[in-house]
């Protein structure tokens, strides 16, 4: 079987619906699992009415359920078949109008943002399952909730792997070898409990990748609207060119350091299996993709050692000082202590004699972070700081590399450089505005014209 996972922008409206229905008919002979994401933006205007519903702003969540409700009853209006959705989709926005009512003017609580935000999920593979029926293919709308068994870390839920691919085999593998075609949700999981929790933004390809891996499966397609991972962003280096292949590493990487085509933790699942995880263009379907996978045959791109450069802006460099950590033990971990206590993630990380800096981009905890870091030293902020990542084969092992790179990314000022012991990737510090244009040399230098 297979995995393929569509994402908000081929679930948009009922036309990339209707595309999506004619993708999955030319994988009917693989046995297809079917993903789907929101309709596009729709997580997003969830999480506007939460907030909306706080500030007791009637008007708005009147206004923005209203409007959710209409987009997906002329969606489902508009799709040949997808009326039979629309009492499920009604039903669910008047128990969401109610359970919104309830957080009215107090602070929603995690579990109450999340009951709202996993309802473009739900929805969207409404209208999937009525528009492949429509179709003539024979769909079986699954809620993923009961088998995606998660701990109650709510907006950054972790699934109970062997929960989850038991369950999925119970659940889902019967559809299948019926024959039916099961249409799920991704983002979404419930604790042991039944309390609905997400798995984290972007987190649908995560969803993909887990049950690829409980149901063993050949390759985890990922169905988003570019043509695969690219050497650089498009939209700031129009000549970047497509991958054909990549390491499960490189993916990973690329993913955490702003390449928005893969969730980071996508590969994770499918290493130990081998399973590969093919990016596709839902608008051109017929383009051969990025295949994600061990044995992937790393082409060179022209003669370049270097194979993608990636960028991330919104970033804070913390900066800690303490003279009394040349030549002692503990250091580090005291001060990895406090990041962990307060469960925020660093990214990028490099030391010296007796200074660190390191990258955050949530903000959301920094202040506490800082009063415990003042304890061990002197500590400072960077804000407004954007990471360039380079990802490569065995940049730690070519020669005259670093002179290249600190050439082509001159003038701007770098400000933290670090080097991963995995020798695929070297990160740069930059200011937020001088990030894309960094990347524009960066790429310049090593494929050539931009
Ligand atoms: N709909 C969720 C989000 O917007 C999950 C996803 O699209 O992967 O983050
Ligand atoms: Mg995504």
């Amino acid at each position: 079987m297979i995995v393929c996972k569509f994402g908000g922008t081929s679930v948009a409206d009922a036309a990339t619906i209707g595309r999506l229905v004619r993708i999955v008919e030319t994988r009917l002979d693989d046995r297809p699992l079917i993903v789907v994401s929101a309709l596009a933006g729709v997580t997003d205007a969830l999480l506007a009415l939460a907030r909306a519903a706080y500030e007791r702003d009637a008007g708005k969540v009147k206004e923005g359920l209203d409007g959710l409700a209409r987009r997906h009853a002329s969606t489902a209006r508009e799709l040949p078949g997808g009326e039979v959705a629309l009492d499920a989709i009604e039903e669910d926005v008047k128990a969401l109008a109610s359970e919104i009512e309830g957080t009215t003017g107090r602070m929603p609580r995690p579990a109450d943002v999340d009951a709202i935000a996993s309802r473009g999920e739900l929805w969207s593979s409404r209208l999937v399952a009525a528009a492949m029926a429509g179709a003539g293919l024979s769909p079986a709308w699954v809620d993923i909730r009961p088998i995606m068994v998660t701990d109650d870390r709510f907006s950054r839920a972790t699934p109970y792997t062997q929960v989850l691919n038991k369950r999925a085999r119970e659940c889902l593998t019967p559809l299948i070898d019926a024959g039916l075609v099961p249409v799920t949700q991704g983002f979404i999981g419930a604790t042991p409990d039944g309390v609905p929790t997400t798995l984290g933004r972007g987190g649908s390809d995560f969803t993909a990748a887990l049950l690829g891996a409980a149901l063993s499966a050949s390759r985890v397609e990922i169905w988003t609207d570019v043509d695969g991972l690219m050497t650089a962003d498009p939209r700031i280096v129009p000549a970047a060119r497509t991958l054909r292949a990549a390491s499960y590493e490189e993916a990973a990487e690329l993913a955490t350091f702003g390449a928005r085509v893969l969730h980071p933790a996508t590969a994770m699942p499918l290493v130990r299996a081998g399973i590969p995880i093919v990016v596709l263009n839902a608008r051109r379907p017929e383009q051969p993709g990025t295949t994600v996978a061990p044995s992937a045959e790393l082409e060179r791109v022209g003669d370049s050692p270097i194979r993608s450069i990636s960028w991330k802006k919104g970033i804070t460099v913390i900066n800690v000082r303490a003279p009394r950590m040349l030549g002692a033990f503990g250091f580090l971990r005291a001060m990895f202590e406090v990041f962990e206590r307060h469960e925020v993630v660093v990214d990028v990380l490099a030391s010296g004699e007796v200074s660190v800096s390191l990258t955050v981009e949530d903000r959301s905890r920094l202040d506490a972070v800082v009063r415990e870091l003042s304890e061990l030293g002197e500590v400072w902020l960077e804000d407004r700081r954007a990471i360039v990542a380079v990802v490569g084969i065995g940049l730690r092992h070519t020669p005259g590399l670093a002179a290249r790179l600190f050439k082509a990314v001159q003038p701007a000022n770098v400000e933290v450089i670090s080097q991963g012991a995995s020798a695929i990737n070297m990160t740069f510090v930059v200011r937020e505005e001088d990030g894309p244009d960094v990347v524009r040399r960066l790429h310049a230098e090593f494929f050539g014209a931009c």
